[in-house]
């Protein structure tokens, strides 16, 4: 398999504080692949170097072999990193479809100018999205009316929408019921296999991360301690020392 991502040596501090210490690891195509940690571990700075939006004080990051370390968010964004963000992002007084139309139109770099349309535009790609994330059935659903676990789906339609090669997912299922929860990653991990899309992710819950995940990487106080399949970081006692507790 291809690596997609590849992270060389990444550091970063704030003030004396080292939020992230010589994180090296690849993404391969089609990987499912979830950095755990305690809260303050350094995960969201991680992904933060990665996106663009904080520069690293070392290191290197690589898209297909490409150096994307420094540029811009847009940049980045436009060479095919996607993101779903904690913070819902969505329009809430327009449709579900009319949100991933939206995203599909700036996708494609279609101007806002175009508006009195674009109830038009897109409109069988952005169902194909809510179909592939189960949300058909709401395609024409005011989005102020969903339930949380629906508005989480739509963020990843609207985050596939930009058709990204490599999709990064911090704690995308914070705040939903364990139920919702397992639901959510499976359809990452079934969206995952049919696309041969490529994800990191976070996660809290250890039980959605071991059910789901093709490898695990673990950080403790911006270090990477441990990287491997779900079994071996399952048994590795450092791991459980420091963040399972056992
Ligand atoms: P995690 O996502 O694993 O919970 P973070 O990456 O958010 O961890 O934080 C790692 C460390 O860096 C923490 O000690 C946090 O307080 C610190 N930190 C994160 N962002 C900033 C910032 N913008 N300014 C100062 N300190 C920060
Ligand atoms: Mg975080």
């Amino acid at each position: 398999m291809s690596t997609v991502l590849s992270v060389r040596g990444l550091s970063k501090s704030f003030g004396g504080i080292r939020a992230v210490d010589d994180v090296s690891f690849d993404l391969a195509q089609g990987e499912l692949l979830a950095l755990i940690g305690p809260n303050g571990a350094g995960k969201s700075t991680c992904f933060n170097m990665m996106t663009g939006h904080l520069k690293p004080d070392g290191g290197t990051v690589s898209l297909n072999g490409t150096p994307i370390t420094g540029l811009k968010p847009r940049r980045i964004w436009r060479l095919g990193v996607g993101r779903t963000f904690q913070i819902t992002a969505t329009y809430a007084s327009m449709t579900v479809v009319e949100n991933v139309q939206m995203a599909l139109i700036s996708h494609h770099r279609r101007v806002f100018a175009l508006r009195p349309y674009a109830h038009r535009l897109y409109r069988d790609e952005a169902l194909e999205l809510l179909d592939l994330v189960g949300m058909a059935a709401q395609a024409d659903r005011a989005c102020a009316v969903l339930a949380y676990g629906d508005l989480k789906r739509l963020e990843l339609a609207i985050a596939l929408a930009h058709a990204p090669g490599l999709l990064l997912m911090d704690e995308p299922t914070a705040g939903m019921a364990p139920g919702e929860r397992a639901a959510l990653m499976q359809l990452v991990a079934d969206i995952v296999a049919q696309r041969q899309l490529s994800v990191l992710f976070t996660e809290h819950d250890m039980d959605t991360v071991f059910a789901h995940a093709h490898r695990v990487m673990v950080l403790n106080r911006g270090r990477l301690i441990a990287k491997g399949p779900v079994a071996h970081i399952r048994a590795d006692p450092e791991v459980q020392q420091v963040y399972l507790g056992g």
